[in-house]
């Protein structure tokens, strides 16, 4: 097809419709019209709440004001995540958005901290960096130092609901049309077989040259109308079932996610302004719906604010999520549980690429390849970084942990694993999402050991290298009196929470 795109639909107003009208809209400006149909008596999804760095792109690209966004979506601050039991009952670890120490002449800090070991140091690689050290002390301030070792990354966790409801004002602000409206029916140009209109339920006819698929897990159009098929990843990622429920907030806000293992799934614990966010993400193989309940509800820290809300899911991709005229964004496009927070950087993903491949003069089957296999490869990263997590594990407490251990994983995760396993050493594959730092953390907080560190770690005396590390550490601690509480940060920005 080589007609002029104009006019783009977003069918869809969960996070992903108005994360993508928003973005669409603030960057192709006039070039495009855009309308947004969505349908309140579907409803959205309403969970997804932890958010990682990249989110602050977004928000400067739509010229958020930090403290309002801040205080519109009922956010604090999240420095990493807390894995409790996970790799054995009773231990943890984080995932910081940080990294440990510097890297030393092309050599990562952490095969320094090897050879320390080696000597008899009992440090852990955690106490060299700042977000671990901001998290034990629940502390945290912008820091704008301009030496990298001060560093401090950070995201959000937000009220996901009041976030889409923020991202619709501005979107209207910009001009992009809402309409209410139950999707009935679909009608294709017979001669290609595009998506050329909706039909709403009181038979108003909503046309558009492109159309942004974010009606969630049935995949409206993407599925249902083009049937554009389904990679299923259940067999990896066994967990098929999450049960949701707020409760009160705490009197103490964490700046981190803690995600607690069970039996056979995991719980997420997500601290915002208002409220917590709690939830079960589990294997319906081995809990009942009722089981499951009753675990999240024994195990919630405040008092619960409603009833638990179930939601089913299959963990995979869309096999293609850009097909004739449609691009999948956001559940239609596929789900990866929860784990490492990244279904909303996917949609964002997911608008960017667009965005940079927009077929302003028509739709070319090579944008549309490029497309597809950028995204094929950003789901696959995901998708072993968190088989990761599950596979590794010295738990041998349950069938389902075991399983995890004995299950067959992707060659791209046993060769990343078997590399650092025997070396030490790390590569970030092309456009990973997740930074060497995040691959070190989990694998030896899972329990992988190398049994090696790079030679160039031995280019110091051994006394050099104890002082070299006892320096680091002195320098990650330092800003840590002056940094305010959590909640003193929150409440000079927001007032009374
Ligand atoms: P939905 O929220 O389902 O929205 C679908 C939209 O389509 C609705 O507006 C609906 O009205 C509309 N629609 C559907 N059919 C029609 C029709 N026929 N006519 C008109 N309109 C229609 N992500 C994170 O990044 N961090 C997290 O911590 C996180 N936690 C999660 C926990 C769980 C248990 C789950 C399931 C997901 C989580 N996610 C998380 C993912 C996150 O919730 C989703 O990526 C996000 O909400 C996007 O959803 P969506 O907009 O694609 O779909």
């Amino acid at each position: 097809m080589n007609s002029q795109i104009k006019n783009v639909v977003v069918l869809g107003g969960g996070t992903a419709g108005w994360m993508s009208a928003a973005l669409l809209k603030k960057v192709l400006g006039n070039n495009i019209n855009l309308t947004l149909v969505e349908s309140e008596s579907i409803g959205t999804v309403g969970v997804g709440e932890a958010t990682i760095p990249p989110i602050r792109l977004v928000n400067n690209v739509l010229g958020l004001n930090e403290a309002e966004f801040i205080r519109e979506t009922k956010a604090t601050i999240k420095l990493a995540i807390k894995f409790e039991n996970w790799k054995k009952q009773g231990e943890s670890y984080f995932h910081t958005f940080g990294a440990p120490g510097k890297s030393i002449a092309f050599c990562h800090f952490h095969h320094y901290w090897q050879r320390a070991k080696q000597l008899g140091d009992t440090s852990s690689l955690w106490e060299y960096d700042l977000n671990y050290l901001c998290c034990q002390e629940g502390k945290f301030a912008q820091i704008n130092s301009k030496d990298p070792i001060l560093e401090l990354p950070f995201s959000y966790h937000f009220d996901a609901s009041l976030y889409a409801q923020y991202l619709r004002k501005l979107s209207e602000q910009m001009g992009v049309t809402r309409i209410e409206g139950l999707v009935k029916e679909v009608h294709q140009d017979p001669e290609n077989g595009y998506i050329s209109e909706l039909i709403l339920s009181d038979d108003r006819v909503v046309s558009g040259d492109l159309f942004i698929d974010c009606s969630g897990f049935k995949g409206l159009l993407i599925q249902e109308k083009l049937g554009a098929g389904y990679e299923d990843w259940s067999h990896w990622l066994p967990c098929d079932s999450a049960l949701a429920i707020p409760s009160e907030r705490h009197e103490k806000t964490a700046p981190y996610t803690r995600s607690i293992a069970h039996d056979a799934g995991w719980q997420w614990r997500i601290p915002l302004q208002h409220r917590n966010g709690n939830g079960l993400v589990y294997s319906s193989l081995h809990y009942s719906q009722q089981q499951a309940e009753d675990l999240l509800l024994s195990n919630l820290d405040t008092q619960a604010l409603g009833e638990p809300k179930l939601i089913r899911f299959k963990t995979g991709r869309r096999r293609k999520q850009w097909h004739r005229n449609v691009v999948a964004v956001g559940l239609s496009s596929g789900f990866l549980e929860p784990l490492e927070s990244t279904s909303i950087h996917l949609i964002q993903s997911a608008i960017v690429r667009l965005i940079q491949l927009f077929p302003h003069n028509g739709i070319a089957q090579a944008d549309v390849a490029e497309y597809n296999k950028q995204s094929k490869l950003e789901f696959e990263q995901i998708r072993d970084f968190l088989i990761l997590h599950y596979h590794v594990n010295q738990r041998d407490d349950s069938q389902f942990w075991r399983d995890m251990q004995e299950m067959e994983i992707p060659d791209s995760l046993t060769h990343k694993m078997e590399l650092f396993r025997a070396t030490g050493r790390l590569f970030k594959e092309q456009n990973d999402l997740f930074q060497d730092s995040s691959w070190l953390q989990v694998m030896l907080g899972q329990g992988i050991e190398p049994q090696d560190y790079h030679p160039l770690a031995n280019s110091m005396t051994d006394q050099q290298l104890l002082e070299m590390l006892a320096n680091m550490k002195r320098v990650k601690m330092d800003p840590l009196p002056k940094l305010p509480e959590h909640d003193a940060f929150l409440k000079q920005l927001c007032g009374n929470m």
